[in-house]
């Protein structure tokens, strides 16, 4: 495989799948850990490495090294595998994505942001999400009439703090997940909800036009529910962890162990919530944004700039919503091709970061 953010949350479990399965790694991307770069090196031995900046080349354990983001297209064209695990984070694995696609390589594909901005320009059929809500899903879907596909949040950092508090909220405070250890923006994406309105727009490009909600599931046991039409509603429980999705996304066919059974038991009890407009203001455009998916390039570039200017201390945690919301009010911008998609991007990106509102 060609994997993509291989020293990342999803890199690092990828990793663990492919050595218990045997699985041979050609490429390896990776950003600026390039110390556990080196050690991902010493157990995978790809064939050709990529990190992010031209100063790190030389520290790298490898004969064959490339920066940048043109060489990351570039290896994935030229690799011989055919199955892309795309683990990079933002944006930037959009171009990644289509490459992919383009030079006919299947995409497991961790990279949401691709799906968000441009998931009317992607062939759905070339891809299997790695992500336990659509795996979730994908597991309880059955040749039966639907009459809605529900997926389940945490709550994030901040579910059950008192609503006033979250303006003074710090970026330390966000990162303290109740339920999973996964890179920095997605738990920032968690707190402020967007990573499920992200994932309802993922489910919405990968399983077609229907009914799509959320709700919280504070213990992240059930990550999926769907209502069928005759009045039945099944869930699908699993221990929240990722190398589920990930072997799946990797060989569909799978049919090992790969975590211990939810004890029903010991769990006891299970406690569900509503999505409140007040702590996650972002649920506001919930309908409007499943009725127009297209717009979720707006979205997508607001939420990255602002996270950034959240990071300085240029805004706080609630001005990341505050700041989509303006955008995505402002924007009305209808992409037609994917190139679209990169423009749009840049004109929001630009506006958000050069904006000053209250
Ligand atoms: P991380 O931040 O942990 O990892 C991101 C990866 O991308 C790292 O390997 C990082 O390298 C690499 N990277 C960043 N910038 C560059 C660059 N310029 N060039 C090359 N590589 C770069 O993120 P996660 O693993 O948590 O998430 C990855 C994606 O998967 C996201 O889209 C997220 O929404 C999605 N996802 C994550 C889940 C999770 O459980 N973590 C669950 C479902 C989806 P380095 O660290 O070396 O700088």
């Amino acid at each position: 495989m060609i994997l993509l953010g291989s020293t990342g949350s999803i890199g690092v479990n990828t990793l663990e799948v492919a050595k218990k399965f045997s699985i041979d790694v050609e490429v390896l991307v990776a950003g600026k850990n390039i110390e556990l770069l080196n050690e991902q090196i010493g157990v995978h031995h790809p064939k050709v490495v990529v990190v992010a900046q031209k100063e790190d080349v030389a520290k790298v354990d490898h004969t064959n090294v490339f920066y940048g983001e043109e060489a990351i297209v570039k290896v994935i064209e030229d690799a011989s595998s055919s199955l892309v695990v795309n683990a990079l984070v933002g944006f930037l694995g959009l171009r990644p994505t289509l490459s992919s696609l383009a030079c006919g390589k299947r995409v497991a594909l961790a990279n949401k942001e691709s799906l968000v901005a441009c998931g009317n320009f992607i062939d759905v059929s070339k891809i299997q999400p790695i992500d336990s809500e659509h795996f979730g899903l994908w597991y309880l879907m059955q040749e039966r009439p639907i009459s809605k596909m529900i997926i389940t949040a945490s709550g994030g950092a901040f579910r059950d703090w008192d609503v006033s508090r979250l303006k003074s909220a710090t970026l330390a405070d966000t990162q303290k997940h109740p339920n999973w250890s996964m890179g920095q923006k997605i738990t920032i994406d968690s707190a402020t909800m967007v990573n499920k309105m992200f994932e309802l727009l993922e489910a919405r490009w990968l399983f077609g036009e229907g009914e799509y909600d959320a709700i919280i599931e504070t213990k992240s046991l059930i990550h999926a529910l769907i209502d069928f039409k005759d009045g039945s509603t099944t869930a699908h429980f699993a221990h929240a962890s990722m190398q589920l999705p990930i072997a799946y996304a990797i060989d569909p066919k799978m049919d090992e162990n790969i975590l211990g059974h939810v004890d029903l038991l010991k769990v006891g009890s299970l406690e569900f919530r509503e999505i409140s407009t007040e702590r996650y203001p972002i649920w506001e455009i919930k309908k409007e944004l499943l009725k127009n998916p297209v717009r979720g390039v707006i979205v997508n570039a607001a939420n990255e700039i602002a996270i950034e200017k959240f990071i300085a201390k240029e805004i706080g945690f609630m001005d990341i919503s505050k700041t989509i919301l303006h955008a995505f009010n402002k924007f009305e911008s209808i992409p037609k091709s994917a190139e679209d998609v990169f423009e749009i991007d840049a004109r929001v990106r630009s506006y958000v970061r050069s904006a000053v509102w209250n």
